[in-house]
């Protein structure tokens, strides 16, 4: 067997040695003692924290490292929750980051887009949430009474509430559910009839509203006892 001398760079010519990053691989694997015989056969270890190593893995304990930390940004228990339905909560998390494809961001593209829903002239994310009559009739609708007069068609104030105003745990659910579903359904309209395909009043978008909700309810089960338990017969109160 050849023995080669960690220290003759001529074994080490990566890319010709030009390379910044194989240097620094190189400077690292000639810091590390060579590998002892006597000490026992090289195992495996899992970096679980600095200087913690252990035999087997965690996807957690891996991903904390190597994930970037972010500030918690203040809407995201009003985007991500346990009840929440995925493509809802995408199409609220476009909302709320501005941008869904309105008549307003299209305007960058050269075309013009009108409220589909209203005919009002400038489309913006605002006006469809809810400035706009039809949405504002159908997030009035849909609400019930979970917002009371505190209900308002202005984006920024709503978004506020659902995240700071004070609630019991089941009407904190709600609120996020029905503001998600919401948003997703009227998003669905405005594009259904921007595809020129046939349109539904807003009594309607509001009784597809409530089924959805009811039907997200049912499939989450809870057991009695469970202090989401009373989900369902709570939505029936504020929307009876
Ligand atoms: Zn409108």
């Amino acid at each position: 067997m050849e023995v080669c001398d960690a220290s003759d760079n001529a074994h080490w010519r990566l890319g010709g040695g030009r390379i910044r990053v194989f240097q620094d691989i190189i400077e690292q694997i000639q810091e590390r003692p060579v590998p002892v015989n006597d000490l026992g056969p090289d195992i495996v270890l899992w970096k679980h924290n600095q200087n913690d190593y252990k035999e087997f893995f965690s996807a957690t304990r891996t991903w904390e490292q190597i994930r970037v930390r972010r500030e918690r940004v203040d809407w995201s228990t009003v985007v991500w929750f346990t009840q929440a339905v995925p493509r809802f909560s995408f199409i609220t998390w476009l909302a709320i980051k501005d941008r869904l494809s309105t008549g307003e961001r299209m305007r960058v593209w050269g075309l013009h887009q009108e409220c589909l829903l209203c005919g009002e002239r400038n489309e913006t994310r605002d006006h469809l949430f809810f400035a706009c009559p039809y949405s504002y009739m159908v997030w009035l609708r849909v609400t019930g009474r979970l917002f009371g007069t505190r209900i308002t068609p202005d984006w920024q104030d709503t978004v506020a509430r659902i995240r700071y105003d004070r609630r019991s745990k089941l009407d904190t659910v709600l609120v996020r559910m029905v503001f998600q579903m919401t948003v997703y359904h009227i998003w669905r309209e405005r594009n259904v009839r921007r595809h020129g395909k046939a349109w539904i009043p807003y009594e309607k978008l509001t009784s597809q509203i409530d089924k959805t909700m009811r039907n997200r309810i049912s499939s989450l089960k809870y057991s009695y006892g469970d202090k989401l338990a009373g989900l369902m017969r709570r939505w029936f109160e504020v929307t009876m």
